[in-house]
C-alpha cells in the first residue's frame, strides 16, 4: 500500500462530478489497491473520511473511518468503504457542527447538516448495503458524498464569517460558537461532513 498525493482546493477534479463504479470494477485489483491506499492515506493524513476525487481518482468511492476517536465529543467510525453512495432519505432537522477537509487545510467551517440519513450503496465487494446513520457519522458521510459531486463544505455554508484558520479556530471558537447546536430551519442542502476538529 502506499500514501497518496492529496488534491487541494483549486484542483479541477474536485470540481467535477466522479463516474460511478460497477461491481465488475469493484473486482479488479487497481480499483481494491486505490481502496487500500485510500484508507492508508486518510490514516496517515489522521481524517475520518476520504472521497477518490481527494486522491485525483473522479470515481464514486469513498471510504470512512475513526477507531479511536480523541476527545468527548467525537464518536468511533468503523472503517467503512462505499462505492456510488446515493441518498434515500434524510432528515429535515438540521444540526451545526465545524468541519475540516484534507483538501482544504488548515481551515474550519461551521456547517449545517442533515441530523439523519439513510444511503444505500455497494461495498467494496460490489454487494448492496444499505445503512442509517446519525449526528457525527451521518455529517462525515454527507461530507464525504458531496465530494463526488464537486461539493466542498465551503459550499455548504450559509455565514462565510464563521470559517476560521485552526489555530484562530482552537482560540475563539471552539466551545463557543454562539449559535444553537440544532436548527431545523438552516438552509443547507441534504448532503454530506467530517468532524468538529477533524479533516475529511
Ligand atoms: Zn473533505
Amino acid at each position: 500500500m502506499s500514501i497518496l498525493k492529496v488534491a487541494r482546493l483549486g484542483q479541477p477534479v474536485l470540481r467535477q462530478p466522479a463516474a460511478p463504479v460497477s461491481a465488475g470494477d469493484l473486482r479488479e485489483t487497481g480499483i481494491q489497491r486505490l481502496l487500500d491506499d485510500m484508507i492508508e492515506t486518510m490514516v496517515d493524513e489522521g481524517g475520518v473520511g476520504l472521497a477518490a476525487p481527494q486522491v485525483f481518482q473522479a470515481l464514486r468511492v469513498l471510504v470512512l473511518g475513526d477507531p479511536s476517536p480523541a476527545g468527548d465529543k467525537a464518536e468511533a467510525i468503523p472503517l467503512t468503504v462505499l462505492a456510488n453512495p446515493r441518498l434515500v432519505a434524510c432528515s429535515t432537522e438540521r444540526e451545526w457542527a465545524w468541519e475540516g477537509c484534507l483538501s482544504v487545510p488548515g481551515l474550519r467551517g461551521w456547517v449545517p447538516r442533515a441530523t439523519r440519513i439513510a444511503v444505500t450503496a455497494l461495498d467494496r465487494h460490489g454487494r448492496t448495503v444499505h445503512l442509517e446513520a446519525e449526528g457525527f457519522l451521518a455529517r462525515v458521510l454527507q461530507h464525504e458524498m458531496d465530494h463526488l459531486d464537486g461539493v466542498v463544505y465551503l459550499d455548504r455554508m450559509p455565514d462565510m464569517r464563521r470559517l476560521a484558520f485552526v489555530e484562530e479556530h482552537a482560540r475563539y471558537w471552539l466551545g463557543a460558537t454562539g449559535a444553537a447546536a440544532t436548527d431545523a430551519a438552516a438552509p443547507a442542502a441534504c448532503s454530506a461532513g467530517s468532524v468538529p476538529t477533524e479533516d475529511a
